[in-house]
């Protein structure tokens, strides 16, 4: 939900089209630093009248980030920008930060994932103290980015220094382009059984919910609207329906414009899903 206009108005946006649970970023997303919160700002929003018809709010990073960048300044960037990213979700008493991994850019796989964890254990270093947790996001592989198998972001998971402080958000779109079967329940339901066995269930902190423009396994992250991609409505029946996703907040990043009428329109079709018999 956008920011526009200070913080606090993503609460009014998301309230004013009946969501229970929000994403939002904590700074414009296209650009690398922002001035720090004033006392103003942060208590706009935490003391928002409609904060606690929200049940779960969090943050997004912003695009720019990436943890396994090989230019230096770039990387120097990414871990400043994710720190006080932190430091701004944590402010807001955001529980986890959704992030991209990272994109190796060519240096590999491994190379990249281990730039990716010193990254995290220095960042985490520097802030001791920040209660916001780092949930890694499932990609679609486009490119050079990480994080579109189990098994990479089980790696980073296992090697750094704080495994607590990390967690990790699943995206619809973005595990189908990675090629992952999510077309009918039994499908879904081995998939889910991968993810667990793999990163295990905790770690499970979001879904993003979304359809793919491109196909199973494209590696192309483009998202839809639901029901209106490649994916099939029996996924998102399944996620808005088994009872171990009821407590795991769900979010929308279909395309949108000002109105936010896709978003409701997106809310009715997975609301339906969910009362269906
Ligand atoms: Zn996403």
């Amino acid at each position: 939900m956008s920011i526009a206009g200070g913080v606090q108005m993503s609460i009014q946006r998301g309230c004013s089209i009946g969501c229970s649970a929000m994403q939002m970023f904590v700074k414009n997303n296209m650009q690398w630093f922002a001035r720090p919160l004033t006392r103003q700002e942060i208590g706009a929003f935490l003391k928002h009248s409609q904060r606690r018809e929200l049940l779960s709010i969090f943050a997004h990073a912003n695009y720019l980030i990436n943890l396994a960048a090989t230019n230096p300044q770039f990387h120097a960037n990414s871990l400043r920008a994710l720190a006080e990213e932190l430091i701004r979700a944590d402010q807001l008493k955001l529980p986890f930060l959704v992030l991209h991994p990272g994109a190796h850019l060519g240096a590999g796989e491994e190379a990249g994932l281990e730039k990716i964890v010193e990254s995290i254990d220095c960042v985490f270093s520097g802030i001791p103290k920040i209660k916001t947790r780092i949930a890694l996001e499932t990609t679609a592989g486009q490119g050079s980015c990480l994080g579109s198998t189990f098994e990479q972001l089980a790696y980073i998971i296992s090697r750094v220094r704080e495994p607590e402080r990390l967690c990790v958000c699943l995206d619809t779109a973005h595990i189908f382009a990675a090629g992952h079967d999510i077309g009918s329940e039994s499908a879904i339901r081995k998939t889910f059984r991968e993810f667990d066995r793999v990163i295990g269930r905790d770690r499970l902190v979001a879904i993003h919910v979304n359809d793919s423009k491109t196909a199973r396994g494209s590696r192309v992250d483009r998202h839809e609207h639901i029901g209106k991609g490649k994916i099939g409505l029996e996924a998102f029946r399944f996620i808005m329906r088994d009872r171990r996703f009821r407590e795991i907040p769900k979010v929308l990043e279909t395309p949108k414009g000002k109105d936010l009428a896709e978003d409701v329109q997106n809310l009715k079709t997975l609301r339906i899903l969910a009362a269906e018999q």
